[in-house]
């Protein structure tokens, strides 16, 4: 009764004024230039994507002198070396160099700054575009993913590359061929506009699409991963990920566990040691 109560009051606060307009106002009154310009959803995905890595790239570094970090390593005898974290590193950098940075320099020459809406999304449509935007990246990534794994040669020319990692770590989750950066970049560009979300709710997703897909690949399976806090097995995570990178015959949705389940390809981590 209690939940319900505060749904009502939710719902009868936001049909008037949304809960996120004093943070929209002071957004875009304070920063109106900067959230304008075409370059903005770049340099948000771009820098969270190292802020997000940072926390899991010190957790490798510091490996047993951080025991109870240690104790939710996914698989605790494989940890990466100096020389596959460059690697990752080298392969991030040359992506941003050769694709992220002129398709930046395209988008702030050629698109004019958007418009900012004075009202804010309520904090429901905003909830319910995140999660429609995460469902249908999802269901795209799989067929993507399906397909790049049975056509031999799309997978040695596009995808074999982030498979260099059977136990990945979190700056394994942008070690893509360039064709992938591209679909995943187009992807997340384009689905907030076939779902007609507001700015706040198409960076928001941005962000935390980020987040998960670093999370799917840093190797730790903490008591906070996304699959513990959504119940029923609903949401797939690091575990599940992990397993991909194992046994690369599963597993080939990013996010959710239904379309593995539907087609066959679902595999729980029910073994203790690595296959490789
Ligand atoms: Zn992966
Ligand atoms: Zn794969």
């Amino acid at each position: 009764h209690t939940l319900k109560n505060l749904f009502q009051i939710i719902y009868h606060v936001e049909r008037n004024d949304s809960l996120l307009q004093p943070l929209w106002d002071s957004l875009r009154l304070n920063y109106r230039d900067y959230l304008r310009s075409p370059l903005f959803p770049v340099v948000l995905t771009v820098s969270s994507y190292f802020v997000l890595c940072l926390p899991f790239l010190v957790c490798d570094i510091m490996g047993d002198r951080w025991a109870w970090v240690q104790q939710f390593k996914i698989q605790p005898s494989r940890r990466p070396t100096a020389s596959t974290l460059l690697h990752c590193g080298g392969v991030t950098f040359y992506n941003q160099l050769s694709l992220v940075l002129p398709a930046s320099v395209a988008q702030w020459a050629w698109r004019p700054p958007v418009d900012l809406p004075d009202q804010a999304p309520s904090l429901l449509e905003l909830i319910v575009g995140v999660i429609g935007n995460l469902l249908l990246f999802d269901f795209q990534y799989f067929i993507w993913h399906l397909l790049h794994h049975r056509i031999r040669w799309l997978y040695v020319t596009f995808h074999a590359i982030h498979h260099n990692y059977s136990s990945p770590f979190a700056l394994a989750t942008q070690c893509l061929g360039g064709w992938e950066l591209v679909t995943v970049g187009f992807w997340t560009t384009l689905n907030p506009v076939i779902l007609r979300c507001h700015l706040l709710t198409t960076w928001a997703f941005m962000v935390l699409h980020v987040y998960v897909s670093i999370e799917d690949h840093c190797g730790y399976d903490f008591p906070w991963s996304t699959s513990r806090l959504i119940p029923f097995g609903i949401y797939g995570g690091p575990s599940k990920h992990d397993v991909h990178h194992q046994r690369p015959n599963t597993n080939f949705a990013p996010h959710f566990s239904h379309w593995d389940k539907l087609f066959g390809t679902h595999a729980d981590f029910s073994f203790s040691t690595p296959l490789k």
